[in-house]
């Protein structure tokens, strides 16, 4: 099926809706195509081994990574990131002082990749009790959050901690739990976990006055 190229009056009634709350976690502009670092990755066809080129394929209304030997479009998504805020029985969020780059050094809520072969659900559960040693049970989600610089979407849960013992990993430095007024915000890694971290204590305590803007580390 062709896509329906959007004429001029399409493309800013579009923009005047906004980028939506996920759209604070970065500062790329829309439609841009594939961040320079990931296409720096991407140069071959996984099914002929050919040289890519940048082209707008027959039915397509926007520039694609494609094989000029056997046609095969390489597309070029945004990948998913779970993450938990685990809260204890206290109501403090737990969160890691990350020991593997990017963020070396900086707070973030646990968290990573979803595999292939798992759940959301538990991805959330996996990547909480390898970071953190707690085992959680996820809950509402608390948002996601779009990062066009890093090609990732960010998914918050909020979960329960229910078993295991906090400990520090390979990839924790530390694993503290924090008040939601005592959340050290200058020293969280990302805008994703900035934002995430800043919705949860906006539901959750009301009472607890907010930076309105980000002021963490801003790495990838
Ligand atoms: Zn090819």
């Amino acid at each position: 099926m062709s896509e329906r190229p959007l004429d001029d009056d399409e493309i800013r009634q579009m923009a005047a809706l906004g980028r939506g709350p996920d759209g604070r976690s970065t500062d790329i502009a829309s439609g841009r195509g594939v961040p320079r670092w990931l296409a720096a990755m991407t140069r071959f066809c996984s099914r002929c081994g050919s040289a890519l080129a940048l082209a707008t394929p027959p039915d397509e209304n926007r520039e694609r990574l494609a094989c000029p030997s056997c046609g095969h479009i390489t597309y070029v998504n945004p990948r998913l990131v779970v993450t938990t805020i685990p809260v204890n029985d206290a109501g403090e969020v737990v969160l890691i002082r990350r020991g593997i780059a990017p963020g070396y050094g900086s707070w973030a809520q646990p968290g990573g990749f979803l595999e292939i072969d798992e759940t959301v659900s538990e991805a959330a559960i996996r990547e909480t009790l390898e970071e953190t040693g707690l085992l959680v049970q996820p809950g509402e989600l608390v948002g996601l959050y779009s990062r066009l610089e890093a090609a990732v979407v960010t998914l918050v849960f909020e979960a329960r901690v229910v078993g295991g013992e906090a400990r520090p990993c390979a990839e924790s430095l530390e694993v503290v739990a924090f008040r939601a007024d005592a959340i050290p915000w200058p020293e969280i890694a990302f805008k994703t976990s900035w934002w995430g971290i800043h919705d949860w204590v906006a539901r959750r305590h009301p009472e607890v006055a907010l930076p309105s803007s980000f002021l963490g580390r801003e790495m990838l």
